[in-house]
């Protein structure tokens, strides 16, 4: 391959879970400090960074498609890179495949972009998902930019192996970054304007750390600490694992007025037999016990999860065990999938994988279950007031878009801006949103 010209301007595009989006936020300011630019929106870039998700195959058919479809203006092919968890896992077949990829970075190694980009300028195509033995967070520019509400990457990788997941395999073990780091980035984010810090970890809750003083804390210590950082006024934390919810986090829900009552807590499946073939190590009693503790200590907590349909095996009876969980735990807002088979994973070879019209009637009754218990969320919400930090302008003159403290979005129309905080009451529910007045005008 001939060298190249320098790039000067870049787009990252993220697919997949928030800690995608922190990486993708990360490597910007790595090629920014390069002396990259970010490409306006709907403007070419010369570097377009893909930064992938392989949890599912249809994110990963979607990247394909995309490498294909990547043209300038001109009709040139700009320079790609591919990052991310499909980096990881497929990073041979990606170069082999798709000759106008230049770079291929997992995740545990973009912080070494910039030495691959003059590779690739050079001519040579570069390869690296190693796992190195320094941290990418000890290497990466300090956070100079934020907008209101921010992500925090405090946790990575998992130990916990899912039958059906590849995020041990692409993200490795489990590691938590170190509290003084973390006190340091979140500060910075406060100067840069964040309102709002949402804690990032494929298990975040299993965070453990030691503070100050050489003490054992955990997520709750963490989040103490955080609060107390005076224009820092919301923390959040995702993804949580069912079986590290420790009483001190529960705690923290009744304690820490600035720790917003919203909870992830992924189930995957109403069913004690999937939840064992899936060794999810927990089950349905359990996790109901789980929540009956979060809501003694926060009763309004808004209840989030994840599920699996289709997983290898399940039954129609026990498929119902699903839906009735959904009855019993009263989810705010939830999130589904039908059983996506990774290679590598010990579920993908399992006896009874299900048939993907089984799969889709399957999803569309869960789907139908959720959006009526977030309908009904969003409607026992009318009458309340809350504040509502403003995210951004709505599609309306006048409008704007903000997020309550149970993590629904709010349009009001009011003279306000990005990264306030206003009392609202909300007034009208719609499935996904609310409407709400201003109670008292933010800029009297
Ligand atoms: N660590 C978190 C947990 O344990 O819940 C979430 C990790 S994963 C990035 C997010 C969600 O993707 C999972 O909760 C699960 O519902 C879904 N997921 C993971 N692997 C899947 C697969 N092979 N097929 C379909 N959905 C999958
Ligand atoms: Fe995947 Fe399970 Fe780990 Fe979550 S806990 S990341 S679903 S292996």
């Amino acid at each position: 391959m001939p060298p190249i010209p320098a790039p000067q301007t870049y787009r990252v595009k993220s697919f997949g879970c928030q800690m995608n989006v922190y990486d993708g936020e990360r490597m910007g300011e790595l090629l920014t400090e390069q002396g990259l630019s970010a490409a306006a929106e709907g403007a070419d870039a010369d570097l377009v960074v893909l930064n992938t998700c392989h949890i599912r195959e249809k994110a990963v058919d979607r990247v394909y498609s995309d490498i294909g479809r990547l043209r300038r203006e001109d009709g040139s092919v700009p320079l790609i890179a591919v990052a991310g968890c499909i980096a990881q896992a497929e990073g041979e077949e990606i170069m082999a495949r798709a000759p106008s990829v230049k770079m291929v970075v997992g995740p545990q190694a973009y912080h070494r972009l910039p030495g691959m980009l003059a590779e690739a300028v050079a001519g040579r195509r570069a390869v690296d998902t190693d796992m190195p033995a320094e941290s990418k967070f000890d290497v990466l520019p300090r956070r100079r930019r934020s907008g209101p509400s921010a992500f925090l990457t405090v946790q990575e990788g998992c130990d916990k192996f899912c039958t059906y997941c590849v995020v041990p395999y692409t993200r490795g073990a489990e590691i938590s970054r170190p509290f003084a780091d973390l006190v340091e980035e979140a500060r910075r984010l406060v100067e840069a304007g964040a309102r709002e810090i949402t804690l990032l970890g494929q298990n975040v809750n299993a965070w453990a750390g030691e503070d100050e003083k050489g003490r054992a804390i955990g997520l709750d210590g963490l989040t103490r600490e955080l609060a107390a950082l005076p224009e820092l006024a919301r923390i959040r934390y995702t993804t949580s694992h069912p079986n590290d919810m420790t009483d001190g986090l529960i705690a923290a829900h009744a304690e820490n007025p600035k720790l917003m009552p919203f909870l992830h807590l992924p189930v995957q499946s109403g069913s004690d037999r999937v939840l064992k073939a899936m060794n999810r190590s927990h089950t349905v009693d359990s996790y109901l016990k789980v929540l009956d503790r979060v809501r003694a200590a926060r009763p309004d907590i808004a209840l989030s999860g994840d599920f699996i349909v289709g997983f290898p095996g399940e039954t129609e009876a026990e498929f119902a065990e699903t839906l009735s969980l959904i009855d019993a735990a009263g989810y705010a807002q939830a999130f589904s999938f039908k059983y996506s088979p990774r290679p590598g994973t010990p579920a993908a070879t399992m006896d009874g994988q299900i048939a993907p019209e089984v799969m889709d009637e399957r999803l569309q009754r869960l789907q139908a279950a959720i959006n009526r218990d977030q309908f009904a969320f969003n409607r026992a919400s009318v009458g309340r007031t809350c504040d509502v930090l403003v995210e951004r302008k709505g599609k309306l003159p006048g409008q704007w878009l903000g997020k309550s403290p149970w993590l629904q979005s709010v349009h009001f129309e009011a003279d306000v801006a990005i990264g306030d905080i206003v009392s609202v009451e909300l007034a009208t529910a719609g499935p996904n949103s609310l409407g709400g007045r201003l109670l008292v005008p933010a800029h009297a």
